[in-house]
Order: C-alpha cells, then structure tokens, then sequence
C-alpha cells in the first residue's frame, strides 16, 4: 500500500472509537473468559496488537490491574490512542508503540495475555497465533477475533469473493484447529453480533464519509476509498447471515515430554 493511501485511511479512521467490529460488552465477555483462572491480585502485562485508536486497550485498561502495550502499525491511531488514554486519567497503564506485528520489540514469555481484536488477518491468523505464542508465559491466554463463516454452507459467489480477500476464512471448527496445533488449550469461542458491526462500526464510518470526501474529493485514492467502503458495508448487509468475527479465547499449552 502506498503512504498517500495509507494517509487517506488514517485521516478517514482516526477520528472514530473503532477501527473494525466489536463493542465494549464483547470486549468484556473475551475478558471474562480470558481471565477466569488468573489471579486477579497480580499486575497483568498485556499485549493489544493492532490496537487502533484503542477501544479494547481503554476498556481493559479501565477495568483491570495491569500495564498493557498497545501497538499499532500506524502513528496518527498511537498519537490518538495516547491522547485518549491520558484523557480517561489510564495514561499510567497503557504505553503505545508505533511497529508492525510482525516484528514486535518484546520478549519471550513478556505476556499473561496477548489481545488483538480485527486485526491479526494483516498476518494471516495460522501465521500470528504461531508468532505470538512466545510472546504469552505458560499458561498465558490469547484472545483475538478473525473473519469467520458462522454457518456449514454459504453461496459460492460469496465464498469465491472472500477466498479472494483473505484467503484464511474459516469456520470456527477449523480455526480452533489451527489454535490446538499451534500450541493452544481453545478456552472459548463467540461470534460478534450485527450490532457490533453496524451502530458500532459501519454507521459511524458511513457518517464520516462527506467530510472526509470534501476534505479529500479531489483526490481519485479518497474517492476509490470511499467507494470501497460503501461496497465492505452493501456485501456485509446482505450477507451478514454467513460471516463475522469470530472472538477465540485459548490458552497457551506447554506439553510435558510425550
Ligand atoms: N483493534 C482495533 C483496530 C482494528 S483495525 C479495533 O478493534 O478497533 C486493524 C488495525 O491493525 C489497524 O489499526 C491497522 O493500522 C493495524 N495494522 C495493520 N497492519 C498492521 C501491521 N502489519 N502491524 C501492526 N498493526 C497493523
């Protein structure tokens, strides 16, 4: 992706709370789950990789003892993730780094949990549960969310569109698969609701459309930007029957000598 193009899709999503599906209640269910056999009286370190501007980092920062590192590919959703977390009076829990995924700056066993919520498909998920398993202690839990086909069978025109995409969509049978070979007790799995994709993602985008077209209109990227958009928005109305986010909760596994 280019940097004017990148610019244009930071400039378009920085300004809202979210930058993929979810919702506060689905954060905390993931958290509920997550942490019902951690001791709650520990400082948790806590990784959100692909954090955005934040919305699960705030939550999880609001609602538990712990120092989270927040990371994120691009440095205007850091600069405003920091911003908000200084506002909430949370800026003592929460550190932002700007780097890739792929390449992160932490050690072996940093975690007790490593959280990413719709993000860890610029990885591939095979690719990123294998790569951040170091980064969780035994024992430790990730929960990350991945585009998942939420019913056995679904229109092949669909299917075919979506292969195209992100080849790695799935049902959950076969994600948590891809968790127990790669190292991974699987604690949970829940699909998001359509709210958490329309009111919570979808509209307030949609809304931001024109300002972000009469800041930008000349610009044939900004255009194509927001075209794409209407066009994620129209596939997922009409198709919200086949696919979500699917949120999976699974613990690291050490095995014993077998
Ligand atoms: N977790 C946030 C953001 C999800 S959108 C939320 O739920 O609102 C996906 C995020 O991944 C974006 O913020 C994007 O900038 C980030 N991202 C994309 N590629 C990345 C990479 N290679 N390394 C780190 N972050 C990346």
């Amino acid at each position: 992706m280019d940097e004017e193009f990148l610019a244009l899709l930071a400039d378009l999503h920085k300004g809202r709370a979210r930058q993929g599906p979810g919702g506060e209640a689905e954060t905390d269910r993931a958290m509920a789950w997550a942490l019902a056999d951690i001791d709650p009286k520990q400082r948790l370190k806590i990784a959100d990789i692909g954090c955005g501007t934040g919305a699960a980092t705030l939550r999880l920062a609001a609602a538990l003892n712990a120092d989270i590192a927040a990371v994120d590919l691009l440095p205007e959703f850091i600069n405003v993730l920091n911003e908000r977390a200084q506002a909430a009076g949370l800026a003592d829990k929460v550190s932002g780094h700007v780097c890739a995924m792929e390449d992160l700056p932490f050690a072996d066993g940093a975690f007790d949990v490593v959280w990413s919520e719709g993000a860890i498909y610029n990885m591939g998920f095979k690719r990123g549960v294998e790569a951040w398993r170091w980064l969780l202690k035994p024992g430790g839990v990730l929960v990350a969310s991945d585009i998942t086909w939420i019913t056995g069978r679904r229109p092949a025109e669909l299917q075919a569109f979506w292969e195209g995409e992100y080849p790695e969509i799935d049902t959950a049978s076969a994600k948590l698969a891809v968790l127990e070979a790669a190292g991974y007790a699987p604690i949970g799995y829940f699909t998001l609701p359509e709210r958490c994709w329309l009111e919570n993602y979808y509209l307030p985008l949609q809304a931001e459309l024109p300002d972000f077209l009469a800041r930008h209109g000349n610009d044939a990227k900004a255009v194509a930007i927001a075209d794409a958009e209407a066009e994620e928005q129209k596939l997922y109305r009409e198709n919200s029957a086949y696919y979500s986010y699917g949120v999976y909760i699974a613990r690291r596994t050490d095995e014993q000598s077998i």
